[in-house]
């Protein structure tokens, strides 16, 4: 499917992956809307790309409204890419060492909120626009592509609700790809391994963090870089025979 001239929504486009796939999908001929809190980086961003930034809090209905609407404004909306995401780790009861302290509803909801309920609000609005779209020869309209995490399927201490949120957008791919067919929309995830992003800046030694995580990647041991899950993004974009699909990028950290 060629993107060349129309718009691509991007949640959580002003940082790590969002902001890799934001960059690429731009080098591909669309005009990319980076909606994400962070106005800051995103408007940066969008100078750097000729790109727009909007600012959505994915858990806000009428905010993804407004994005969706001014993107398709701008050219036909045919790319949404759903990388907003905030990671958790609190241990479901008791108290460790590493795990702060017990996971409560509060942290589990908004886990949920953001990760799964914030993706597939985003999706049913992205695909009501792009059901307006002209087919192009092979009767597609558009393509959403979901970020999950190994973490659906391999989770570790602490992670509950990430592990539950990004389950549930692994979950709900399929189901929503063959919604979405008869409009001529695909849909496809790719779950990242361990990514060198921003997102774990919050962690007390970031650097020392990651080196150490690399070591439980089988290889190259190192964690992966936006680029290497943007690249794959992209191909699930553009590709217009991939649909419903899961796809891990992780460095074959499950066969360690
Ligand atoms: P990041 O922290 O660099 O970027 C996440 C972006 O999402 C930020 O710009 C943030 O402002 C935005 N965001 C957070 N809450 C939002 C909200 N409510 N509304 C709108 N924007 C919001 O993180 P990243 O590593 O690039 O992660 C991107 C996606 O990939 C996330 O869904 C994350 O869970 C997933 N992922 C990351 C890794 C990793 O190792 N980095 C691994 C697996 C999955």
């Amino acid at each position: 499917m060629d993107i060349t001239g129309s718009s691509a929504i991007v949640t959580g486009g002003a940082s790590g992956i969002g902001a890799a796939v934001a960059r690429a999908l731009a080098a591909k001929g669309a005009t990319v809307v980076i909606a994400d809190l962070n106005a800051e980086k995103g408007e940066a961003l969008a100078a750097e790309i000729n790109g727009v930034f909007a600012k959505v809090d994915v858990t806000d209905t009428e905010q993804i409204t407004a994005a969706v609407e001014a993107a398709a404004e701008i050219a036909p909306l045919r790319a949404c890419v759903n990388s907003a995401g905030i990671g958790w780790a609190q241990r479901t009861i008791g108290r460790d060492g590493q795990v702060a302290s017990a996971h409560d509803l509060d942290a589990f909801r908004k886990v949920v909120e953001i990760n799964l309920i914030g993706t597939f609000d985003m999706t049913r609005q992205a695909a009501t626009v792009m059901s307006r779209n002209e087919p192009d020869a092979d009767g597609q309209r558009g393509a959403i592509v979901n970020l999950a995490s190994v973490a659906a399927f391999d989770g570790q201490i602490g992670q509950a609700s990430y592990s539950a949120s990004k389950g549930g957008v692994v979950g709900m791919t399929l189901p929503v790809a063959r919604d979405l067919a008869a409009s001529g929309i695909r849909v496809n995830t790719v779950a990242p391994g361990l990514i060198d992003t921003p997102i774990y800046d919050a962690f007390p030694d970031p650097e020392q963090f990651k080196a150490n995580l690399g070591q439980n990647v089988l290889f190259p041991k190192r964690l992966g870089h936006s680029e290497e899950l943007a690249s794959m993004v992209v191909e699930c974009v553009t590709n217009s025979y991939m649909n419903g699909e899961t796809i891990r990028v992780d460095g074959g950290i499950r066969m360690p």
